[in-house]
């Protein structure tokens, strides 16, 4: 079995250049964000490029690839035009997908604004529901978030009932990210098998598909969401590793979103984390 692991890469240069720097740093995946992370138009996807992208794909053993909606995205705003930009930006993001097929895509479900969160729930499933399409073969994932001001999705209950209302949700999944669950409350550092058993139960083991790999500045529980550098944080290096060794989440793509602004940092974690599985 392939460990898989790879970092957040700037989209701004193209697949192929992705594929070129994943390479380089010892990573085998890699998630970018489709266009300007607050929004704005995507740059058009030039076939040469993809070409290109799916030769350097095939030599460096990149097999999945995970695309990050803007984070700006509001299909449970209380405002009908910030909904409307929502679902035309994920209906575009879609059919752009479909360029790479069989890959992901992962967004942040929402906030409701006040609202409440039932009504949260239902305007995110309908967006959901006007994007989907049945012959799409990208998987849409429902990041955990860390239940922040009146984002939702903090608990995993919150998306079970997104998904449960969502026509097509064979095309739903799950994204995990650690320090936004840490945040959220969810105690991975001394209940792990716990944590992924209220997973199985309330949403289903079947629906993750990847994990988003952070440290968190922040104790349990103060739904902060601020990433730390593996081992830097609350979490710490060994609980994160035993998320990456764990046998329901170890042969999952795993991303790093750790604040570097260089490659090297992420490549130093990247070797870091695949040592310390080596010794076990
Ligand atoms: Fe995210
Ligand atoms: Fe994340
Ligand atoms: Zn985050």
């Amino acid at each position: 079995m392939t460990f898989t692991i790879g970092c957040h890469l700037s989209c701004s240069k193209g697949y192929e250049n992705m594929a070129r720097e994943a390479a380089s740093i010892g990573a085998n995946t890699f998630q970018f964000f489709t266009r300007n992370p607050r929004g704005g138009k995507a740059k058009d996807i030039d076939p040469a490029d993809i070409a290109a992208f799916n030769r350097l794909a095939e030599e460096a053993g990149i097999n999945t690839i995970l695309a990050h909606a803007p984070y700006t995205l509001n299909p449970a705003s209380a405002k009908p035009e910030t909904r409307e930009f929502a679902i035309q930006t994920l209906a575009d993001d879609l059919m752009r997908m479909e360029n790479t097929p069989n890959q992901m895509y992962n967004m942040h479900p929402g906030a409701h604004v006040g609202q409440g969160v039932d009504k949260g729930i239902e305007l995110i499933a309908e967006a959901l529901d006007q994007v989907l399409l049945p012959e799409q073969t990208t998987t849409l994932l429902l990041e955990t978030m860390a239940g922040k001001g009146s984002e939702i999705g903090g608990k995993f209950e919150e998306l079970a009932q997104i998904i449960e209302r969502v026509d097509l949700s064979e095309h739903v999944g799950v994204c995990l990210d650690t320090c936004h669950i840490w945040d959220g409350g969810y105690d991975i550092v001394d209940s792990l098998d716990e944590v992924l058993e209220d997973f199985d139960k309330v949403i289903g083991l079947d629906r993750l598909k990847a994990i988003h790999l952070n440290d968190s500045k922040n104790p349990l529980a103060s739904h902060k969401d601020r990433h730390e550098v593996i081992g830097g944080g609350q979490i710490g290096l060994d609980a994160l590793v035993a998320v990456t060794e764990h046998p329901a989440l170890c042969e999952l793509p795993f991303f790093l979103e750790t604040p570097h602004n260089e490659l090297v940092g992420y490549a130093e974690e990247i070797s870091l984390i695949r040592s310390k599985r080596e010794k076990e």
